[in-house]
């Protein structure tokens, strides 16, 4: 997902870093999971495969990969860095906790209206469940360093799956998540707050995300510092996980579900909110999972012609 600098105020929080949209306009753009789309490959022709299981004309374009299948979809998460006490308070027991309840069994996401956006999504055999669940998680104490690329967020992946601190999953979207002391070097807090992707490890196909804690650049990658749990790392990652494991679920290959300047589901709505109880900036929310309030960006609803909403089924909203 881009990131977006909020240098004048929330007001502008659309604008974000860098010239990676060049290209936008160009025929057929394809996803890169962080937020923005690059032109084809030459020789790779737009595909026309309609899915089975949903319709299209909604502003989002089916491209013929699988979406997730699992009920509920797994999320594994690995805890990259210091957890305990790091640099910033979020880098803490507390955060882990609260993201923990995100995705908690029951009480989160999973089933949530907001997350049953996604059921609006599907392949030639099913659309996604709505659900989606944490099933296991592990630490890696900077075993590639401070300075992370994305060959070495994929190495973490690896690591925690071959060494059976997490189990090989095709149906799971593994997230490493960084503490604050920690660099993505491909552009965390400049380029994105979060990514997305999938490669071949241990000969399957591995589906995983980057999310670093914002509290490393909340300018760029929170919308408030006072947040509704009281903690901006915490909640600053909710809306970015959320994100990122809605794009995972929908287009987990990169080759199923995004529009033609090559955006996902979640990115057609990054950094929007729509209406928020409280003010932006003051502890605002939009959504309310079990016990805990969050503020989290809305996802792309393809049906009723397409937009963006809060809920399944609800009202679209454009800011
Ligand atoms: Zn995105």
């Amino acid at each position: 997902m881009r990131k977006l600098l909020l240098i004048l105020s929330f007001a502008v929080a659309c604008l974000s870093y860098g010239n990676a949209q060049t290209t936008r306009h160009a025929s057929h753009m394809v996803p890169t999971g962080k937020g923005w789309g690059v032109q084809a490959p030459e020789g790779m022709a737009p595909p026309n495969v309609q899915p089975r299981t949903v319709t299209t004309g909604n502003g989002i374009n089916y491209h013929g990969g699988p979406v997730m299948s699992g009920n509920p979809v797994n999320v594994y998460f690995i805890w990259y860095g210091n957890w305990i006490n790091g640099p910033k308070p979020s880098d803490s027991q507390a955060t882990v906790n609260l993201i923990n309840a995100l995705f908690g069994g029951s009480g989160g996401i999973g089933n949530s209206g907001y997350f049953k956006i996604n059921t609006t999504y599907g392949d030639s055999t099913h659309n996604v469940s709505g659900n989606i669940s944490v099933a296991g998680s592990t630490t890696d104490s900077y075993s590639q360093g401070k300075r992370l690329r994305d060959s070495g967020v994929k190495a973490v992946v690896s690591n925690a799956i071959s060494s059976g601190r997490l189990p090989n999953s095709t149906n799971g979207v593994y997230f490493v998540l960084t503490s604050s002391d920690v660099r993505e070097t491909s552009g965390f807090c400049s380029q994105y707050c979060g990514w997305h992707t999938h490669a071949t490890i241990l000969s399957s196909d591995i589906k995983y995300a980057f999310v670093g804690n914002p509290d490393r650049c909340p300018s760029a990658c929170e919308m408030q510092t006072v947040s509704p749990n009281g903690d901006s790392g915490a909640d600053g990652m909710a809306s970015i996980m959320a994100h990122e494991s809605e794009e995972a679920a929908t287009d987990p290959d990169l080759n199923a579900w995004y529009d033609t300047s090559g955006q996902e589901n979640a990115d057609k709505c990054a950094w929007k909110f729509g209406p928020t109880t409280g003010s932006i900036g003051n502890g605002a929310y939009n959504e309310t999972f079990g016990t805990h309030h969050w503020l989290i960006q809305m996802n792309w609803e393809n049906s009723r012609g397409g937009g963006c909403d809060q809920t399944l089924g609800g009202t679209f909203y454009n800011q």
